[in-house]
């Protein structure tokens, strides 16, 4: 039985900075940022078996989800939690709806926020709440928002013991929606409102994960989507993408997968997929203006730039934070990343006319960031001549960017009831500057 070891041995989760003690999964989402300063990734990627992938249509996306999580946990004890943390988090479809062609696209939005980052946040939260991660005493959760993230996590955590959420998001950057979702939960969340940009509130989270002073005062962890815990769980719907393709369209080519970009944590998470063994045979990096991946693909130079505001706001990021991981999975060779990786962008402009032009040829309503997931798998089509199924991310409701899209559509978009209640309610937030000293000072008096 020598090949059981493989099995029966835990992986380790090692930072993309080589610097920081391995450890287990538990310890890793607990750190969230490792000390090193990197960010952690399990060290291998264990294969699942070749009848997996043959049988994958008869699963379901619970199933799938376990089968992907299982081997990252040690002990049976473990493996149990992870079922019903699974079982508990992923309570929500994920369908795969045909649009036009071999163009597919993966609602993600029927969660509670109505955005892919319900899978992560869920997760995450209950993980926390059911796994071992030696904490005495309260967690503070520190989560930059561009929008989606701090409305996902806050309801992830929602009510969670021994844990507090403090959301930091630019004021005036967020839609009133987002804001509503952020702000009316109360109870363990804290909305911060900063002055600045996202890239300010990403700073201010940093900043604190490295200040020894103020960790060893406070549990810190982050939500972002640079935990490992929020990361894991987004590989689990391509592969349930890849069993409804089959399953629901008798589809068995490998598919393209479109996925619309800011910080790269939903690609990073289809590579984690793809390093498991799932049959696929291209991602395309799908961006808006801030450009930073397709023009590294291009150029092979990686230069962080302050982000630009667009319609699609949850993309709106200047320095990829996952750009470290998707390296790292590809051990720094730019060929390799080029094999497997297209990048493409777009700017305003073209994602109104995609929303607009969509809706009137098929009668599909798409939210800005979907548009630009259909973009670019337009633009591959056109330029690679290829008939592989291509499946967009649909990363969040149509209804959450209801403005936007009402204008190019003609006609409302009803709201879906669990967006409706929060905002009828009371929107509570904190004001503060960019400056880390008043959030230091403010994390300090809230203990
Ligand atoms: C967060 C988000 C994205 C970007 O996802 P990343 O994992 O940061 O690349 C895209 N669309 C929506 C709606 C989001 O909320």
């Amino acid at each position: 039985m020598k090949n059981n070891r493989s099995i029966t041995e835990p992986i380790r989760f090692v930072s993309t900075r080589g610097d920081a003690e391995p450890c287990s999964f538990s310890q890793a989402m607990k750190w969230g940022l490792a000390p090193d300063g990197g960010l952690y990734l399990p060290e291998r990627y264990p294969l699942l078996p070749g009848g997996f992938w043959q049988g994958v249509e008869g699963f379901t996306l619970q199933e799938i989800a376990f089968r992907i999580a299982e081997p990252y946990f040690a002990s049976a004890s473990e493996r149990k939690i992870i079922r019903e943390v699974v079982d508990s988090a992923i309570n929500f479809d994920a369908p795969l709806i045909h649009l036009e062609d071999n163009f597919y696209v993966l609602e993600l939005f029927h969660g509670p926020t109505l955005a892919f980052k319900d899978f992560g946040a869920r997760f995450m939260a209950r993980a926390f709440a059911s796994l071992d991660t030696g904490i005495d005493g309260d967690l503070t959760i520190l989560v930059a928002t561009s929008g989606d993230t701090g409305s996902a996590v806050a309801h992830g955590f929602h009510g969670v013991p021994g844990t507090n959420v403090c959301l930091l998001y630019p004021s005036g950057k967020v839609s009133p929606l987002q804001e509503q979702q952020m702000t009316t939960l109360g109870r363990n969340i804290t909305a911060l409102e900063v002055k600045g940009t996202f890239d300010d509130c990403q700073k201010l989270v940093k900043q604190a994960f490295s200040d020894s002073g103020l960790r060893s005062r406070l549990n810190l962890s982050s939500a972002n989507s640079i935990n490992i815990a929020r990361l894991l769980p987004q590989s689990f719907y391509y592969v349930y993408a890849l069993a409804q393709l089959r399953k629901q369209f008798d589809e068995h080519a490998d598919p393209v997968f479109s996925v619309p970009s800011g910080n790269f944590g939903n690609l990073t998470a289809g590579l984690i997929a793809m390093k498991m063994g799932m049959p696929l045979s291209l991602f395309l990096a799908a961006t808006n203006s801030n450009d930073i991946v397709p023009r590294f693909l291009k150029t092979g130079t990686f230069s962080p730039q302050p982000s630009v505001k667009t319609l699609s706001n949850a993309m709106d990021v200047g320095n990829p934070s996952n750009f470290e991981r998707i390296t790292t999975l590809f051990g720094g060779s730019l060929e390799q990343m080029r094999a497997h990786i297209r990048g493409a962008s777009f700017n305003d402009a073209q994602t109104r006319r995609c929303i607009r032009d969509t809706f009137s040829r098929t009668g599909y309503v798409l939210d800005p960031h979907t548009a630009v997931g259909l973009l670019a798998s337009i633009n591959f089509k056109d330029e690679m001549a290829s008939d592989a199924p291509v499946i967009i991310l649909s990363t969040a409701h149509p209804a959450k960017f209801g403005s936007i899209v009402e204008k190019e559509i003609g006609r409302k978009i009803p709201l879906p009831d669990r967006l409706k209640s929060c905002l009828e309610q009371e929107k509570k937030s904190i004001k503060i500057s960019g400056n880390y000293n008043d959030f230091r000072e403010f994390l300090l008096k809230s203990q």
